[in-house]
């Protein structure tokens, strides 16, 4: 079966492109997608054939490049639309081993640099369509480019659902986070928001108490969707309040540093916006796979993760394998995706041998 995917190109992609050594043209209503053209401009339309094709340029995708590249596989990674992944979208990261503290975009840089230097070759473009099929697979590139593989490795990873707010995107890494366990730690002695009211804000909630002096956690409705236990577990935290019946309009603070000193909420019944004050403000309402492009070939869990065979990175078909945020709905971070990643390339490297 073949299955396409659409991605719409946001602006930072077009800043990013162009530090990777490829142009970047979009062409508007009528293919915004066929935008890859190679540096002379001519457009791209070949067949290229890997032992191991690896989907997504994220910690999972790159650690994925560094293991083939060892082993030998002469990879071919194929970047998308993000190219370093999420960790792009932040500033500090403190809990990536080996780095004290280091800016998550140059983190991303810095795993490029090494998946090329062990001789993964890296390409800008989107895969669009993957047929899982027929042997070798067939992916399709955006760029026009048909990749034909021995074996995949999907890294395609997982997004943060935002609420859409322009102030919400401008404090984003200054203020503003969907991830408790990467940015909590910055918000000690300091009162922090929570936007939702599903298991992922009250957990959110609960662990930032561990950090923060007080947790403010902001539902539209008066009553959660989390669990039962989870509820119980943040009526009985004397650093939690709950703001029933309001939702967040805006996101407010400093210039010059850029940071987040309040928010601007509204009753939902009255109409009424009022400000309260805060350094931080988590949006926890969930997160999507993105697994569009085999979300019907393969088997799948908890609204469209990708399933593994637990501890290894197989999945429901032969030759296909799959790291990091995509097949993880708990963890959820760079070292777990980039270990993940790690299994991938060493499980591909064994299909392989066994394949010959
Ligand atoms: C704001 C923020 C802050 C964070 N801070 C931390 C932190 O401090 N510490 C920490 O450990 N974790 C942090 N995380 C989480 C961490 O970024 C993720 O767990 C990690 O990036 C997941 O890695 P991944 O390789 O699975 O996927 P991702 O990083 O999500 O990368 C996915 C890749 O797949 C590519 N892709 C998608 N679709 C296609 C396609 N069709 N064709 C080709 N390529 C495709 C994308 O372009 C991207 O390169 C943070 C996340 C966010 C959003």
């Amino acid at each position: 079966m073949v299955y396409a995917i659409c991605a719409t190109v946001p602006p930072s992609f077009a800043q990013f492109a162009g530090h990777q050594g490829f142009s970047y043209a979009p062409r508007g209503a009528i293919s915004p997608f066929r935008h890859f053209m190679q540096a002379d401009g001519a457009a791209m339309s070949e067949t290229k054939h890997t032992k191991v094709l690896i989907i997504g340029s994220g910690p999972a995708g790159y650690t994925a490049g560094v293991y083939a590249s060892r082993a030998m596989l002469e990879p071919v990674l194929v970047q998308g639309i993000e190219p370093g992944g999420q960790l792009t979208t932040t500033t500090e990261v403190e809990n990536y081993p080996g780095f004290t503290e280091v800016q998550g975009p140059d983190l991303m840089i810095k795993m490029q640099e090494h998946a090329q230097a062990m001789g993964c070759e890296i390409i800008g473009d989107i895969i669009t369509e993957l047929n899982t099929d027929v042997r070798p697979f067939v992916a399709k590139g955006d760029s026009g480019t048909t990749y034909t593989a021995d074996a995949v490795i999907l890294a395609t990873g997982a997004r943060a659902k935002w609420l859409g707010l322009e102030s919400e995107e401008k404090f984003k890494g200054f203020g503003v986070s969907a991830c408790a366990t990467c940015d909590g730690f910055f918000y000690r002695g300091q009162e922090i928001v929570v936007i939702g009211g599903g298991n992922t804000a009250v957990e959110e909630a609960l662990f930032l108490t561990n950090f923060a002096s007080k947790v403010t956690l902001i539902h539209r409705r008066d009553e959660l969707r989390a669990e039962k236990i989870l509820q119980d577990r943040l009526m009985k935290n004397d650093k939690i309040e709950t703001l029933w019946f309001h939702t967040l309009e805006e996101v407010v603070g400093t210039e010059a540093p850029l940071g987040v000193t309040g928010v601007k909420v509204k009753n939902v019944k009255n109409g009424e916006v009022s400000e309260i004050p805060c350094a931080g403000v988590f949006v926890a309402i969930g997160h999507a796979p993105a697994s569009e492009l085999v979300k019907d070939s393969l088997e799948t869990h908890n609204g469209g993760y990708v399933q593994v065979e637990p501890g290894t990175s197989k999945t429901s078909i032969p030759g296909i394998f799959a790291a990091g945020d995509l097949t993880d709905h708990v963890y959820r971070q760079a070292v777990t995706s980039a270990g993940m990643g790690c299994m991938a390339a060493l499980d591909a490297e064994r299909f392989l041998a066994e394949n010959e």
